[in-house]
């Protein structure tokens, strides 16, 4: 397998960073994973802003998109594989022990792994922690993720493939991984940026497919939701079957399975040569 390392392609096993990369000791970093269909990346403009605005909000140069584009481009040839998820990191490179950056400028690596198609529906629990709508975070994909690393692991602990937070004032947010979805009285709805979300891809592309309104709501709205599903580069559209306790037979919905037919006719169309 090969990888690329600020400016080029090296072997995985031989690539190293600095073990004072501040990626690494303070989790100064931006993130982007990117499915790959064939060696082509989907959605690869829309994700190589959000890094740009990830990177913004952390205050790291902007990434050197046309690199990023090469990069991805010489990884997916260097690893043909039907279906792989491309990541791409960003951080602050080597520097100091402490949360000052060192001047030696960002490290950009990206990386290619097999990617599985996910199961039609999926069961998902909520978790008592929150996702701060006020963080200076919200709403960037930075490699801070231990928050994420510590639900998902409670997920799995009780039988699911994802944990779902409301934010600090109770409102339905999102998952560790993935944004959620609702149906009441046959609409579809999501929850808002405010609610310190991520601006997911698969959720931004679902919005303008399904016409999906942005609805602030209650966490509890998944105790009465007619259906539930969920988004993510990885999952695309994916019908819940369980929350918690409650179990949603007849998963997935006719709403939902409309919105994964709608992504999955689509979504063809949006593959970057
Ligand atoms: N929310 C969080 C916290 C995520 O990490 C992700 C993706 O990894 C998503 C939502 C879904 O975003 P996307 O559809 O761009 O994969």
């Amino acid at each position: 397998m090969k990888v690329w390392l600020d400016g080029g392609l090296e072997d995985t096993e031989s690539a190293r960073v600095s073990v004072f990369d501040h990626g690494l000791t303070v989790g100064d970093g931006v993130f982007e994973t990117v499915k790959a269909v064939d060696g082509r990346p989907f959605a690869l403009t829309r994700h190589l802003d959000r890094l740009s605005r990830s990177a913004r909000g952390l205050g790291l140069p902007d990434p050197d998109l046309d690199e990023v584009r090469r990069a991805c481009a010489a990884v997916l040839e260097a690893n043909p594989m039907p279906l792989g998820r491309l990541r791409i990191t960003y951080t602050g490179g080597h520097g100091p022990l402490g949360s000052d950056r060192g001047e030696d400028g960002p490290t950009l690596v990206v990386a290619l792994g097999a990617a599985a198609r996910r199961p039609d529906s999926t069961a998902v629990v909520t978790v008592p922690w929150t996702r701060n709508e006020r963080s200076a975070l919200a709403g960037l994909k930075t490699t801070s993720y231990g928050e994420n690393v510590v639900a998902l692991a409670r997920a799995h602990e009780q039988g699911a493939s994802e944990a779902l937070f409301a934010n600090t004032t109770g409102r339905l947010c999102e998952g560790t991984g993935s944004n959620v979805f609702v149906v009441l009285d046959g609409e579809i709805h999501t929850p808002p940026l405010a609610s310190g979300c991520l601006a997911g891809i698969t959720r931004e592309l679902t919005i303008e497919w399904t016409g999906a309104r942005e609805t602030d709501l209650p966490l509890d709205v998944l105790e009465r939701a007619e259906e539930v599903f969920l988004t993510s580069t990885l999952r695309d559209v994916q019908a819940v079957h369980r929350v918690d306790d409650r179990e949603l037979p007849g998963t997935p919905g006719p709403v939902t399975a409309k919105a994964m037919r709608i992504f999955e006719e689509r979504s063809g169309d949006d593959l970057d040569p």
